[in-house]
């Protein structure tokens, strides 16, 4: 459930019509719900309610200041991948406590700053990793906590390039060598092991996969206990998926049923669970607003061009992913649709966000509106032709502020440094 609903036939954002902020803003621009960004917080919060745990927000899907802020007041760790992500979330208030640092490839120097900074734990992710951290953390004379995160060799069944947790893929390390790895983690310097930690991929739609995988950890927290290490932690890394598409019957779980499966699989064991949802928390948070600028008349099919494009947005290029469009002004029940290509300005065809999509009689200047676009929208655009990325706006009530702007062409340009030998 979101808060982007018609009311008197024209679409809010919580309390504000979404043709207001188009008016204010100008078009195009990404629009969240902090009641909606709340609500999915705390099912995961409540989902844990039984056990010791923590929710990490994976702010890779959604990192502006603002989203974070507010999930942190509401008590929400964060999951971060890369020093820009850690600097972040302390900008954003959050005490390097909540923080936990992932990702295969983390420098020296994110190391060192988030030592330096503050940190909950590390999730090592292969033997080199652990050297470098154990002589970083030796270096500052301070001790990092760590899980090492297991490869459990788990088909997620999701979407090739989001999939991690098989054993060609490029994360963690193999479960059947875990035994091996804590042995070496126990006698490095400077580090120090609390748990295990294990993330199989993102969008998954089915808790199957999510049960094979913790039943593993299961298994691997008592060897590693009987091999003398203290596991007071299970990091289970995010992964649940959003519906897409309204009237899509193949609802994913909802947070209670992974929670309660969870505390199933898990509970038994005494450890405090940190989980990392990103996507379920901000995916259905936040839209893409555009506008028509033509409607054009091709061959063989109608064309609707926005002024939002794949740099905006590229999940339908990148995945092939769909992402429901509708009108911000409510079409008549029962209207006659038309198939429509929907697509940006960018100059390649891979600027498509829908082919052959069914809407009513629509006209350039009218709104439109991207549903499902507050995770790895925002975060992920660029500017791409030259196009300035494009500002986000957060809405609360009846009150709504812009929490990026956008930059002008001068903000782009005079980044550029011509040398003065040229
Ligand atoms: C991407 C990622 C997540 C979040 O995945 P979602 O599908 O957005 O929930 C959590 N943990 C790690 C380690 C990740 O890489």
């Amino acid at each position: 459930m979101d808060h982007f609903l018609y009311r008197d036939g024209a679409l809010f954002a919580e309390d504000v019509p979404v043709a207001d902020i188009a008016a204010s803003v100008g078009t195009p621009f990404y629009l969240y719900s902090a009641a909606t960004l709340l609500r999915h917080f705390q099912l995961f919060d409540d989902a844990l309610a039984g056990v010791d745990h923590l929710v990490c927000f994976a702010m890779k899907s959604a990192s502006n200041q603002a989203i974070l802020k507010l999930l942190g007041d509401a008590g929400a760790g964060m999951d971060v991948v890369s020093g820009g992500e850690y600097a972040r979330a302390r900008a954003a208030g959050i005490s390097g406590n909540k923080i936990v640092f992932s990702g295969i490839g983390k420098t020296r120097a994110e190391m060192e700053m988030a030592l330096t900074g503050g940190i909950r734990q590390f999730n090592v992710e292969s033997e080199p990793e652990m050297l470098a951290l154990s002589a970083v953390a030796t270096d500052l004379g301070v001790v990092a906590p760590i899980t090492v995160r297991v490869n459990p060799d788990v088909d997620a069944k999701t979407h090739e390039k989001i999939a991690t947790g098989r054993k060609g893929d490029k994360f963690g390390i193999p479960i059947s060598r875990a035994r091996e790895i804590y042995a070496v983690a126990a006698k490095l310097p400077s580090l120090k092991v609390i748990g295990i930690d294990v993330h199989i991929g993102s969008q998954l739609t089915d808790l199957a996969p999510f049960k094979t995988a913790y039943e593993k950890v299961a298994d691997l927290t008592e060897h590693l206990r009987a091999d003398g290490h203290e596991i007071s932690r299970l990091d289970l890394g995010g992964g649940l998926g959003i519906p897409y598409a309204i009237g899509d019957n193949d609802r994913p779980p909802l947070p209670a049923q992974y929670g309660e499966m969870i505390i199933d699989t898990l509970g038994h064991l005494g450890c405090e669970i940190e989980i990392e949802p990103g996507r379920l928390i901000s995916g259905n948070a936040g839209i893409l607003v555009s506008q028509i600028i033509y409607i054009k008349s091709g061959e063989d099919r109608e064309f609707m061009i926005l002024d939002g494009a794949m740099n905006d947005l590229i999940r339908p290029a990148m995945y092939g992913a769909h992402h429901d469009i509708i009108p911000v002004i409510e079409p008549p029940a029962g209207v006659d649709k038309t198939p429509y290509d929907i697509v940006g300005p960018v100059c390649e065809s891979g600027d498509t966000f829908a082919k052959a999509r069914d809407m009513p009689p629509m006209n350039a200047g009218d709104l439109v509106a991207f549903r499902s676009a507050g995770a790895y929208g925002a975060v992920m655009s660029s500017e791409y032709n030259t196009r300035p990325l494009i500002p986000e706006v957060l809405v609360m009530g009846d009150q709504f502020a812009v929490i990026r702007p956008r930059p002008t062409y001068d903000d782009i340009i005079n980044r550029d440094t011509v040398p003065e030998w040229l």
